[in-house]
């Protein structure tokens, strides 16, 4: 059947735990203790960018994904980084010249909820990593100890849709799924070959039906939405216990869920909240406000039109789809209109997939819910519509300055598309990651193929 030969080689840097061990002493030295002895970073990120040649991409409509629009623009990158977008002037000696007569430039696009590599596609049981559903608390896990690099759905993403970074969320199984890893679209031998220099990590939570119903099912607390909120109040009651001990110095028995959660009410860790009904989100605020934490994004968010002034008031992000709602109650009070309402109150919109298949056409996404807002009178212009795709995410994901748009200094994450990049029969041209070509349509040998489909049929598939 099929021969998996990838490497499993370079160092997993391994975790250099230092154990609290003596009891403290009670005296003047106190105050000058560390707040964690633990190490925060036991599986950093080795990613390396692939090599790059400095480019010239000449005669192309500019979206910078900060909302402006460029005419007959050449975008210009080196080392890894956007240099700038230029209009009239000569063009600069010494870059490799692309012409983009007839094409589009734009950041690359920035997926904020995928489970790539935690459910891949095609998908089988034995992959089936992304739900610890053994529980509804379970911040321990890690998102990225399940990611498979190997994932087919990697290539997919990134040639078909044109998606160059993506946060990996465990499931909503639980009230507390997890931590999530934002990685940038390459494939690697491990997932620290994979995981975004810097990015933040995220928490994982879920509210509504999805808990209750997994675990009401055996019988278990939560049952209700009355219990979904009792248990996640009575956890960062103890997070925060947990949290005012380590500040003190004192001696603690080293506890991952509770490091998790400490890591969020001190705002170093983000809070990716799944959450389907407007009512439930506001609670979701109170609740974080009674605790001292922030939510950055509230995920799937299909009632965020009702509360979009109380969101916009917050700085709280809605990852929202353009039309996929009904396939249960909590999901059946969505319109299609959503996204653009969210706009107009001047609250964060972002377009996100939760779909293997949904990643390779964002941008259709994008341009369904831009259509539905000018059915209604609201007007978006495309250039800031691209704002839902790549600025909008990379802020959420606290990478918004390093990636996200095209301000010169930023990572060239850049695709070039073969028509405007809002229309249906659009697609990626090439595709750059920090600089590199990682594809390009026009050469068979750079479309990515992972390891593990080498040798099979529709190896590297491209639709
Ligand atoms: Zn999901």
């Amino acid at each position: 059947m099929q021969l998996t030969k990838f490497l499993i080689g370079t160092a997993v840097a391994l975790a250099t735990v230092t154990s609290p061990v003596a009891a403290k002493k009670k005296d003047k030295d106190e105050a000058s203790a560390p707040k964690s002895k633990f190490n925060k970073d036991p599986y950093p990120s080795t990613y390396q960018p692939y090599a790059s040649v400095p480019t010239a991409v000449t005669n192309v409509i500019v979206y910078d994904g900060e909302g402006a629009k460029f005419q007959n623009a050449t975008v210009y990158f080196r080392d890894g980084k956007v240099e700038g977008i230029e209009t009239g002037g000569a063009l600069k000696d010494g870059y490799t010249v692309i012409d983009g007569t007839g094409k589009w430039v734009t950041p690359g696009i920035i997926d904020i909820h995928s489970h790539l590599g935690d459910y891949p596609s095609p998908g089988v049981d034995a992959h089936s990593d992304g739900n610890e559903a053994t529980g509804a608390v379970r911040p321990e896990v890690w998102a990225e100890h399940s990611v498979w690099p190997q994932d087919p759905g990697f290539s997919r993403a990134l040639a078909n849709g044109g998606v160059t970074a993506l946060q990996i969320l465990p499931g909503s199984a639980n009230l507390f799924g997890g931590r999530s890893v934002t990685i940038k679209n390459v494939y690697a031998r491990n997932v620290q070959g994979m995981k975004f220099p810097g990015a933040p990590y995220g928490l994982k939570m879920a509210c509504g039906e999805n808990p209750k119903r997994v675990y009401g099912s055996k019988g278990q607390m939560p049952q209700t939405r009355m219990g979904n909120m009792a248990v996640n109040r009575q956890t960062w009651a103890r997070a925060a216990e947990y949290k005012r001990k380590l500040d003190k110095g004192d001696t603690v028995t080293r506890d991952l869920a509770m490091e998790t959660l400490a890591g969020v009410l001190s705002g170093e860790i983000l809070v990716h909240n799944h959450c389907y009904r407007a009512d439930e989100m506001s609670l979701v605020i109170d609740m974080a406000k009674e605790f001292g934490y922030k939510v950055s994004t509230f995920h799937h968010a299909v009632e965020s039109y009702k509360i979009a002034d109380l969101l916009a008031k917050e700085g709280i992000c809605s990852a929202m789809w353009a039309d996929w709602w009904g396939f249960k109650m909590e999901s059946y009070d969505a319109i299609n209109e959503n996204i653009p309402m969210v706009f107009k109150a001047n609250a964060c919109t972002i377009v996100h997939s939760d779909d293997a298949n949904g990643i390779q056409r964002l941008n259709q996404e994008a341009a369904k819910a831009a259509g539905d807002g000018r059915r209604m009178g609201i007007e978006v212009p495309d250039e800031v519509v691209w704002t839902w795709l790549s600025y909008n995410p990379a802020k959420a994901l606290g990478i918004g300055d390093k990636t996200g748009s095209l301000k010169p200094g930023k990572m060239a994450d850049i695709v070039l598309w073969n028509g405007n990049p809002l229309s249906v029969y659009t697609r990626p041209d090439k595709v750059w990651i920090d600089g590199a070509l990682m594809y390009d349509a026009a050469n068979p040998k750079m479309r990515p193929v992972a390891d593990f489909e080498l040798g099979q049929p529709g190896e590297g598939d491209v639709k």
